[in-house]
C-alpha cells in the first residue's frame, strides 16, 4: 500500500520574512523560527516537532508554538492537519505546497501528504469560478502503513473526512 502513496518533493521555497510581511503579523525571531521551520520541512509537523527543531535557537515554549500557529492559521499560511490520534500537524500553505490530501496511520501516527493531483475534483473545486471562496479544505485518508501492517494483524479501514 505505501508505494502507492507519493511524498511531495519541493525544491522551492517562499521566504520567512516576505511572507510575515504579507499578513499584518510582526517579525518577531520566534514568528520567524516556527515559519522558517515549516518552509523548510518537508513533512507536516507537529507543535512538539516544531519545538524540538527551534528550542535549541529560540527561548520558547509550547504555548508560544500554539498561539504563533493559530495566527498563522487565522492568516491563511499554515493549514492543520487533524489525524487519527487527535495530534494536529501542520504545513505551509502557497503556491509551492498547494492543497492535498493525507494519510495518516491509525497505529503509529504517521502521516503523509498526498500527490495533489490525484485529488483532481478536488483540485477542480479550487479552480473553477464560483459564488463562494474556499481557503481550506481537509481530506485525511486513515488506516495501517506499512510498517505497521508488518507487526500487527488487523484490516486497515480508510476513512476520508471533508470538513469545510
Ligand atoms: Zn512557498
Ligand atoms: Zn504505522
Ligand atoms: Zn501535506
Amino acid at each position: 500500500m505505501i508505494e502507492k502513496l507519493t511524498m511531495k518533493t519541493n525544491t522551492e521555497h517562499c521566504d520567512a520574512r516576505e511572507t510575515l510581511e504579507k499578513t499584518s503579523l510582526y517579525k518577531t525571531p520566534q514568528r520567524i523560527a516556527v515559519l522558517d521551520t515549516l518552509i523548510s520541512s518537508s513533512v507536516p509537523l507537529s507543535v512538539n516537532d516544531i519545538l524540538k527543531k527551534i528550542c535549541t535557537q529560540q527561548k520558547i515554549n509550547k504555548v508560544t508554538v500554539y498561539r504563533i500557529l493559530t495566527s498563522f492559521k487565522g492568516k491563511g499560511i499554515v493549514r492543520e492537519i487533524e489525524t487519527a490520534r487527535g495530534i494536529s500537524y501542520y504545513e505551509i500553505s502557497c503556491h509551492h505546497n498547494p492543497v492535498h490530501a493525507h494519510f495518516s496511520c491509525r497505529h503509529c501516527g504517521m502521516l503523509v501528504c498526498l500527490d495533489p493531483l490525484t485529488v483532481s475534483q478536488t483540485w477542480e473545486w479550487f479552480t473553477r469560478p464560483r459564488n463562494f471562496t474556499i481557503d481550506h479544505i481537509t481530506i485525511t485518508m486513515t488506516g495501517t502503513c506499512h510498517q505497521c501492517e508488518g507487526t500487527l494483524n488487523c484490516n486497515s479501514t480508510a476513512d476520508v473526512v471533508n470538513n469545510t
